[in-house]
């Protein structure tokens, strides 16, 4: 039996154990296996014997081709040894593998020297993967050429063009002086440069204040030019309305005297007088701009504690509050924020007003530890009340008629007959007498088993399964990285695998794989004494070689998965491969779910650009001088369409594909990327990782990303009442049609964003009202909807739209916006459109919401006051307009994370959190109160942490406190503090356990681990912080807030004029 009947692709490896338990499993192939396609002819005749399988052009004489032998071969290590040796006269090119392989990418990529790829070329490949059956240590063969440590060189990131990020992402490699000065690059420069975007300089002036007291007035500008700057703020015009104290600028709707809540900046500008030939000082005391800071304190001091979402049209308390959600009828704004509570009645309104009007929706949002999940209610066979037009789900405001024989669709207007099951009674107010019993009568969150109806083919789901496929290429081994996932994958990972509410275990299902050329597929069932491997070499129709056995719970075959990790790096320890392929490996893992029937997901743990003669395979095309420039979509698009398509398949079959990369070199994540960002999955980057130093990030980010509440196969709907319609949709997805957003998998983290548009009247008394449903399959394998539903008023003031909007989500829709445009467009059409529509929209409240004033001035509505802050804040991003200062691969990344952001995450990743550190208050444990992101905030005697959910960095000002230092990193100058360490001591002292409380608070809030760089003043990794500084001009010459906010005013006072 066993692997005589194995033909095909299929290479059993008996010696994994237990004869007869393989030879079982493995005689009863799946039916796949049964009837070998054509096409595994060709491969047949590799598996011949080594000669063969060597002269096999595309057969790297990896450690897998040993087993390639006919099955004498495989029994025994000697025989199998003398395959190996013989093998490598085959292909010598390709086993002198590293260098030539390396030649590949381009030397921009500048891998690792070749001194430390270069596998031994003297010898075999080792016989590893036989020795699976527990033969003794594979180490026995090969390892003498192999085991020596990599060179020295391997210890640091190489010098090359890809930076060695401390943060995952690159230090700009350019040159990282001081920050730039110099006015020519900026593209917005100073007013006074060549530049006419200023408003006129000089000395910080008196004007007037504002005529409505609530306005905050900005005054800056020459009408007084002698004066000079007042401290303090006591004086009106200057400090004293700005920033706003408690009270002032509060959101009261209701309130419609045009002007309320607004800030008025009264800039000198002599009506058009451009003096500018003044110097480019400052003009502006960034004091006087609004500030992030106190917006985000406002809304905490007023706002934190309970949210209610009863009534209509409620804007929610910011992202950066605390709040408790009470579920009356609207969802938490967790799962659903829109960018206005009041929608303009008209689209005349909408467009003049040129805000966006667009949901973020996070269907499955990680709730406050005090708030509910939505309730799951089964209404068995008759499953959801739906409208019979819109096919709408019951809500809390559909209204029922005819003494509760019919509902009416607060979307369309149509009127459903009750099924028989759910009728009841109303009360004399019309309301259902069961309405506060039936969830979806009175909540704006709620979930509904799924009827058959609900399901593929008519039939409901099995659980999903996890599968696990991991690069042994010699880069990976090299790393650490196979020995790191294995050391910890089934005890710290798979241990925490999501389940349901108060079940005991998971029902997800896991899977195994390893690959560098060839794929190798692990039966770990239960029965089994040992793993088995199984081996497919012909790549070209890649099929799983075994069903039964592949897929298992963890609880029940966990001696084998043990057994299975605890052996593999043993096996691969000797890899020479450093050649890979993703594309087959992909196309396996999506195969092997279709089999099983199941949804799943795929974390592929992989390390190089895929050059393997293979589907998939890719070229190096990276030339990063394109970044920022008219050029550079044609490296950040997919080259060809394999990844494309292959994800659409992906997201048929309900296949999520999370890559985690571990990169020397660039690996074109815009062409592989695609996948993950059509199934819904998550990319990770661990640019040089060495497991030694960077294990902790990565462990943290795999574990928190297999634990994570997620949902599987999803459809996701949004209906909205007629007048308004979503017509387009950003985040990680595939629609194939225009209105079902096609999700592979959707986690708590990720967010879609729908752009809604008006194509008819609103009206004010019925208002509008949103429900997105998202049919899924749950971690047990049960269908299910899980309805939200937003109401949100309607108005024909623009001062009633402009007191009820949310900046956070305009500013996350923007982005998204701004991706796609940088893939569509070019850099100057994306700085130009949100420069516009910043300016667009600000034009239309100066004109049609503020109190008459000079033209001098710049007014701003209160819950918009920072648009240009955070509009400058996008155009900075290194995800949008970033330059050749990061790398190819780093931009990529950046997009794909951009892409799918709530705005929780939105919102610090473009204005980062900056916390000192230096004067903690040791007995508490709140954080401390942050401050604005600008170098002129940081005292040279000061420590600081910034974090913006993607990177951390400590900054230590030149006289920061010896005690401080000492207190914190246990020695006695900054000087000596190791900033290559990528982690804090915890060390005895109130400060040390404080600080890592603060970053540990910090990490925990964030969905990616981030790891902390620190950074001395004036040491070379300054810039690269300062980059962070957004407040402040930018590296490649973006404009500073002041620079900014001056533009805006003079494109304002242009649109006025
Ligand atoms: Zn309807």
């Amino acid at each position: 039996m066993g692997s005589m009947h194995l033909s095909g692709p299929l290479r059993g490896q008996h010696p994994m154990g237990n004869q007869g338990h393989p030879q079982s499993s493995m005689a009863g192939p799946p039916s796949s296996m049964s009837g070998p396609p054509s096409s595994m002819t060709g491969p047949q005749t590799n598996m011949q014997g080594p000669p063969h399988s060597m002269s096999g052009p595309p057969n790297m004489s990896g450690p897998p081709n040993s087993m390639s032998g006919p099955l004498s071969s495989m029994s025994g290590p000697p025989s199998s040894m003398s395959g190996p040796p013989s093998s490598m006269s085959g292909p010598p090119s390709s086993m002198a593998g590293p260098p030539s392989s390396m030649a590949g990418p381009p030397s921009s990529m500048a891998g690792p020297p070749n001194s430390m790829m270069g596998p031994p070329s003297s010898y075999g490949p080792p016989s590893g993967p036989h020795q699976m059956g527990g033969r003794g240590p594979p180490s026995g063969h090969a390892q003498q050429q192999m085991g020596g440590p990599p060179p020295s060189s391997m210890a640091g990131p190489p010098a090359s063009s890809l930076p060695g990020p401390p943060s995952g992402f690159g230090p700009p490699s350019g040159p990282v002086g001081g920050p730039p000065q110099g006015a020519s690059q900026m593209n917005m420069g100073p007013p006074s440069g060549p530049m006419n975007m200023g408003p006129p300089s000089g000395q910080m002036g008196m004007a007037q204040p504002g005529m409505n007291t609530s306005q905050n007035q900005y005054n800056y500008g020459g009408q007084q030019p002698g004066m000079p700057p007042l401290p303090g703020g006591q004086q009106p015009p200057m400090g004293g309305q700005f920033p706003p104290g408690p009270g002032q600028g509060q959101y009261m709707s209701g309130q419609t005297s045009p002007g309320y809540g607004q800030q008025n900046f009264n800039y000198g500008t002599n009506q058009g007088q451009r003096p500018m030939a003044q110097p480019p000082q400052k003009r502006l005391d960034p004091n006087q701009m609004p500030s992030p800071i106190q917006v985000i304190e406002d809304d905490k001091n007023n706002k934190s504690g309970i949210f209610q979402t009863q009534g209509r049209g409620i804007v929610p308390p910011l992202v950066t509050t605390d709040f408790t959600t009470q579920d009356q009828g609207n969802s938490n704004p967790r799962f659903l924020r829109s960018t206005m509570y009041n929608i303009p009645c008209t689209s005349d309104m909408m467009k003049s007003s040129q805000i966006p009007f667009g949901l973020t929706i996070t269907p499955f949002a990680r709730l406050h530890e005090s708030e509910h999940p939505p309730p799951i209610m089964n209404l068995g066979e008759i499953g959801p009340v739906r409208c019979k037009r819109c096919k709408a789900y019951m809500n809390p405001y559909m209204q029922f008629i005819d003494g509760g024989r019919r509902f009416q669709c607060v979307f369309c207007g149509a009127a459903t007959d009750v099924p028989q099951e759910y009728f009841n009674h109303l009360d004399h107010t019309g309301r259902r007498v069961d309405s506060y019993d039936r969830p979806e009568l009175c909540l704006g969150s709620y979930e509904f088993v799924a009827t058959k109806d609900y399901c593929k083919n008519g039939t409901l789901p099995n659980s999903p399964a996890f599968i696990f496929m991991i690069d042994v290429s010699y880069n990976s081994v090299k790393s650490g990285l196979v020995h790191l996932i294995c050391q910890h994958l089934k005890d710290d990972v798979l241990v925490n695998l999501p389940r349901e509410i108060g079940a005991e275990e998971s029902e997800i299902q896991v899977g195994f794989v390893t690959y560098s050329k060839e794929l190798h597929f692990y039966n770990v069932k239960s029965s089994l004494a040992q793993p088995q491997m199984l081996v497919v070499s012909d790549l070209e129709d890649v099929f799983v070689p075994l069903l039964d056995g592949f897929l298992v719970k963890l609880s029940e075959s966990e001696a084998v998965i043990d057994s299975l990790l605890s052996q593999i790096p043993g096996m691969f320890a000797d890899s020479r491969e450093t050649e890979v392929v993703l594309g087959p490996v992909i196309q396996a893992g999506l195969d092997a779910l279709k089999s099983a029937d199941r949804a799943g997901k795929l974390f592929i743990f992989h390390t190089s650009l895929p050059i393997a003669e293979a589907p998939g395979k890719l070229k190096n095309r990276d030339d990063r001088k394109l970044l920022g420039t008219e050029k550079e979509k044609t490296i950040l698009t997919p080259q060809g369409n394999f990844y494309t398509k292959l994800g659409q398949e992906c997201v048929a079959a309900g296949c999520c594909v999370d890559l985690f990369l571990f990169p020397n070199s660039y690996m074109d994540l815009a062409s592989m990327g695609e996948v993950p960002r059509l199934t819904g999955g998550n990319v990770y980057k661990y640019n040089y990782f060495q497991a030694d130093l960077e294990g902790e990030r990565f462990l943290s980010d795999l574990k928190k990303t297999v634990q994570r509440p997620i949902a599987f196969d999803a459809i996701m709907r949004v209906r909205t009442s007629t007048g308004i319609r979503p017509v387009d949709f950003y985040g990680n997805f595939y629609m194939s049609n225009t209105t079902d957003v096609e999700l592979a998998a959707i986690d708590c983290d990720q967010a879609v964003t729908v752009d809604i548009k008006h194509d008819d009247k609103l009206n004010e008394t019925e208002g509008a009202y949103i429900q997105v449903a998202t049919l899924y399959t749950s971690v047990s394998g049960q269908r299910r909807l899980r309805i939200h539903n937003l109401s949100l008023n309607c108005c024909t003031q623009m001062a009633d739209l402009f007191r009820n909007c949310e900046l956070d989500t305009m500013i996350n829709l923007m982005a998204k916006q701004a991706i796609r445009n940088v893939l569509n467009h070019n850099p100057k059409h994306v700085r130009e459109e949100i420069m516009t529509q910043v300016s667009n929209i600000l034009a239309c409240y100066r004109k049609n919401c503020a109190s008459p004033s000079s033209a001098g001035q710049l007014i701003l509505p209160e819950c918009m006051k920072l648009l240009p802050l955070y509009g400058n804040c996008i155009l900075k991003s290194d995800g949008i307009q970033g330059g050749s200062d990061i790398s190819t691969d780093d931009r990529s990344y950046l997009m794909l994370m951009i892409n799918s952001m709530n705005v929780r995450a939105s919102q610090v990743f473009f204005y980062p959190r900056l916390l000192p550190l230096h004067d903690l208050d040791e007995d508490g444990d709140s954080m401390p109160s942050a401050i604005r992101c600008s170098v002129d905030r940081l005292e040279e005697n000061g420590v600081y942490l910034l974090e913006n959910g993607v990177s951390m960095f400590m900054w230590i000002g030149h006289n920061a406190s010896p005690e401080w230092i000492q207190n914190v990193f246990g020695v006695q100058s900054a000087a000596q503090v190791d900033i290559d360490k990528c982690t804090l001591l915890v060390l005895d002292t109130p400060t040390s356990k404080r600080v890592n409380g603060i970053i540990q608070k910090i990490r925990a809030e964030r969905s990616r681990y981030m790891k902390l760089t620190v950074v001395r003043q004036r040491d070379k990794l300054e810039p690269w912080f300062n980059h962070f500084l957004v407040e402040d001009k930018g590296l490649s010459g973006s404009a500073s807030y002041v620079d900014f906010l001056c533009h805006i005013h003079k494109e304002i006072r242009n649109l006025l004029s």
